[in-house]
């Protein structure tokens, strides 16, 4: 790529370091970002640095919040003695999509996998089971299909049981090995009310 100026190339490397964004939409975005006006570029620049400097994980949730704690972490309007267990915070946001479920969130932040030597200490488990030393009445277990999302999904309700509270599992009307964050609002919200327990 020398036929194009060392700081463009530069760009283009860089943006298609990001995930989805191949050799291809990097040059275009390159360009098009050439071509924007200089406070734009900058306002783009800015609130990625700014998101990145800023953003930090609830203290009692985990998700990604810029505060010490999320929104709904803090709002009183949400049933904090349920909790749903997800993966990550994308499949939190697919949830609150369906603007249904009235409960708080755990972000696990991953899945138990062998395969790949992430053990249950590599996500937020220990912190799930602090929370549960308060008033908790279900935990809804809301992690993938995947064999990992069942792995996880297993293991935590083994964890939970001789507490007493009582643990679901969504249904699984989420197709095998899918990513909860690509299922439509009303296969997840199937999903959830059909839930048994565990
Ligand atoms: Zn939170």
């Amino acid at each position: 790529m020398d036929y194009y100026s060392s700081q463009i190339t530069k760009l283009i490397q860089e943006l298609s370091k990001l995930p989805g964004i191949g050799a291809k939409s990097a040059q275009r975005l390159a360009f098009h970002i050439i071509n924007m006006p200089m406070e734009q570029v900058e306002e783009l620049a800015g609130a990625m640095t700014g998101a990145k400097k800023n953003v930090r994980y609830c203290k009692e949730c985990f998700t990604l919040t810029d505060q010490e704690l999320c929104p709904i972490c803090s709002s009183d309007r949400r049933d904090h003695k349920i909790i749903m267990v997800v993966e990550n915070t994308r499949d939190l946001a697919a949830y609150e999509k369906t603007g249904k479920y009235e409960g708080v969130y755990h972000v696990l932040h991953g899945a138990i996998s062998p395969m790949l030597g992430i053990g249950p200490n590599d996500i937020k488990l220990k912190e799930l089971m602090q929370r549960l030393q308060s008033e908790v009445e279900e935990v809804i277990i809301a992690t993938n299909s995947s064999l990992e999302g069942e792995t996880t999904a297993m293991y935590i309700s083994k964890l939970i049981k001789p507490t007493g509270i009582k643990v679901t599992r969504i249904a699984s009307g989420v197709p095998v090995g899918g990513d909860l964050e690509y299922i439509d609002e009303v296969t997840l919200l199937r999903a959830l009310e059909g839930r048994t327990e565990l």
